[in-house]
């Protein structure tokens, strides 16, 4: 702790020193709290990366020789990793430490971190001394990185004239208010449904067993996903499913959409202030995509692809809907969960149970490290560090000598911990000798065959995430940590996870590991009948995916509607091949209209590039390491030190093409 005392002391003395070593970053960054006595430790450790940041503010704004790259773009790019490291440690306190106290000291110092941050992209001072910097002479990637750093700030408002610039902060003030009015409508907002058991007829027994008859002979089931998911699937009751997507699809309305008026009102205003045309603009700007013009050209592509194939989809699934519904003229709304795992059924032969029994989480598990070291030659070992819970394990990463990253599996379900699946960067790697640190934290069942099986989509989620720690740790060998690991355009990031998503569907790759009690490998018919159940339906998941993607757009192009469902759900259903009832107001509880504002399509695009890599696998086959090095070299090694359509046309040697995606989607036509 002395090195953090010190760094305070300069930060506050009268000689400031031009740039803080990089050996007192190390001692900040990268080091977990794994059992922290109480939340004053982790406020204290939130403490020490203020006044780390605060020492370097001050160093760059109070450089007395000049803004240079060894001084002030040093000094910026360690606030950043600061920023960042501190952002992830604290969102992991956040979502697994065992007491809600330590829980909610985790949250608080990512809401500082985060005021940091904006006042950071806001200060003038520290843009005049970045945009001050002579980069001539400079490496390429520095140069890159430094002209990022700047159209960054100038997307910010500090370059406006003061005025202005006052009311950009208020702007983003208040849109941050409006975020979390937003979020906590939705969750606050939990409608509930009286039924009759007989109502729950199809649902798991043990599903009506946990759930109580109160005096008048009814249960209750809240618009909880726990409650809503298993009925929209299981329930045979249509009635009950069109009364549940009813209530369900209302959750925070109306009070949303004048918080989302409010939300598109002022992004336009800020748009104009910047001197853009609309949000959309000015949000695409460091995208890959770039423009809306762009973004509305791929959705029309798109929807030109999938449009046939969801034609199909439709049919089939009307095929088992008439003989389960002899009177019924069309698919309703309410009925495309229910009925989806019926065709899967009847039409593939496929239950997601049959393969079930071949995923033991101690064989997942090992088998993903395997993939990773067969696939780019590098051997992975435990890591002999301290952990916060008895059920997290640890790894390093090698290659040859060198040591790629470090990172930890949180895998398990406790009660308290977060309860999605996600990959936390907690320390950017460099050139210097930073080596990468993430944690994995999941929720998968725990064990061998006896208590561990998990369903083929959690071995998906599973690669999934440990590719977002693959690309954070091979892209961790990089000058600046703002280049490092995951740092690429946002609609990029999740295309390598994406095409990675393709190995558990690979039979030499489950051959390797998934195996049932009895010990025999998974069968070669099972994995093809997987695959084909695989393509059914995702030409309807896809223009419904595309119909969100429009909502997103519009709303971010056009003046703001007066009424927000009837334009959210004519958007929509220009796409979706079951259209949205008009008592749908999905605007509402739509959160990415807050945190992806215009460009939710980015979930589609990563597929198209995911799809589009792909090819050279197939090509050159799934397992080969001479292509699974050229991606690691040319894709994933390069972090944010190009724009990602370089990368791609560095690993294919051509532009990205929509030929993979449909060749992929139209595998549902067969
Ligand atoms: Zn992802």
């Amino acid at each position: 702790m002395k090195t953090f005392t010190m760094t305070l002391l300069a930060a506050t003395a009268l000689t400031v020193p031009a740039t803080v070593s990089a050996a007192e970053l190390r001692e900040v960054m990268g080091t977990v709290l794994t059992a922290p006595a109480g939340p004053e430790v982790i406020n204290a450790k939130c403490d020490v990366y203020l006044a780390e940041i605060e020492a370097r503010r001050t160093a760059l704004v109070g450089a007395t020789g000049g803004a240079s790259i060894d001084t002030t773009l040093v000094n910026f790019d360690q606030m950043l990793a600061l920023i960042n490291a501190g952002s992830g440690e604290f969102t992991l306190y956040q979502q697994v430490m065992d007491t809600q106290e330590l829980r909610d000291a985790g949250a608080d110092c990512t809401v500082r971190l985060g005021a940091v941050s904006s006042a950071i992209g806001l200060s003038r001072e520290i843009y005049d001394q970045i945009a001050a910097i002579d980069a001539a002479g400079a490496d390429e990637q520095t140069r890159f990185y430094l002209a990022e750093v700047i159209s960054g700030f100038e997307r910010s408002g500090v370059a406006l004239a003061e005025q202005e610039r006052t009311r950009v902060q208020a702007i983003n003030e208040e849109l941050s208010q409006l975020s979390s009015t937003m979020a906590r409508n939705i969750a606050e907002d939990v409608r509930s449904l009286r039924v009759t058991p007989a109502e729950l007829a199809g649902l798991p027994e043990d599903f009506i067993a946990a759930r109580p008859v109160d005096g008048e002979g009814m249960i209750t089931l809240t618009t909880a996903s726990t409650d809503y998911q298993p009925v929209m699937r299981y329930a045979e009751s249509d009635d009950l499913r069109r009364r549940f997507a009813e209530i369900y699809s209302q959750r925070a309305y109306p009070q949303n959409d004048e918080v989302l008026r409010q939300i598109f009102t002022l992004r336009q205003e800020l748009a104009g202030l910047l001197g853009r045309p609309d949000y959309a603009t000015l949000i695409l700007e460091d995208k890959m995509l770039a423009t809306p013009e762009r973004v509305e050209a791929l959705i029309t592509d798109m929807a030109e692809i999938a449009r046939p194939v969801a034609v199909r989809d439709l049919e089939r699934n009307m095929a088992v809907l008439r003989e389960l519904r002899p009177d019924a003229e069309r698919l309703e709304y309410w009925q495309t969960g229910w009925l989806s795992p019926k065709v899967q059924a009847a039409l593939y032969d496929y239950n997601p149970q049959e393969t079930r029994q071949y995923f033991a989480y101690d064989d997942v598990n090992a088998g993903i490290l395997r993939l990773t070291e067969d696939l780019f030659g590098v051997q992975i070992v435990p890591w002999d560090t301290p952990v916060w819970h008895e059920d997290v394990s640890a790894y390093e990463m090698r290659d040859g000598d060198q040591v790629v990253g470090r990172f930890y599996f949180d895998n398990h379900p406790r009660p308290g911990k977060y309860t999605h699946a996600n990959m936390i960067p907690i320390y950017p790697g460099t050139l210097d000798g930073d080596i990468p640190v993430g944690a994995l934290v999941q929720n998968m069942p725990k064990g061998d065959h006896s208590t561990g099986l998990m369903e083929h989509s959690q071995v998906t989620t599973m690669l999934h995430e440990f590719g977002h720690m693959l690309h954070g740790m091979f892209g961790g060998r990089q000058r600046w940590f703002g280049q490092s690991g995951i740092t690429t355009e946002w609609d990029f990031v999740e295309a390598p996870s994406q095409m990675l998503e393709n190995w558990v569907y690979d039979y030499d790759t489950l051959a390797t590991f998934a195996v049932n009690a009895a010990g025999e490998t998974i069968p070669r018919e099972l994995v093809e009948k997987m695959n084909r159940a695989r393509a059914f339906n995702q030409g309807m998941g896809d223009m419904t995916q595309l119909g969100y993607s429009n909502v997103s757009l519009q709303f971010h192009q056009n003046p703001v509607p007066a009424d927000l469902g009837v334009a959210a759900r004519g958007w929509a259903n220009q796409y979706l091949m079951v259209p949205m009832p008009d008592w749908v107001q999905m605007q509402s509880s739509f959160n990415h209209l807050d945190g992806y504002s215009a460009i939710y399509y980015t979930y589609r695009w990563s597929k198209v590039i995911a799809d589009d890599l792909l090819t050279r696998f197939t090509t050159e086959g799934l397992r080969n390491p001479a292509t699974a090095r050229a991606y690691r070299e040319m894709v994933l090694e390069r972090g944010g030190t190009l724009p990602a359509t370089e990368l791609v046309q560095a690993f294919l040697g051509r532009d990205v093409s929509l030929d993979a995606y449909r060749i992929e989607l139209e595998k549902g036509l067969n």
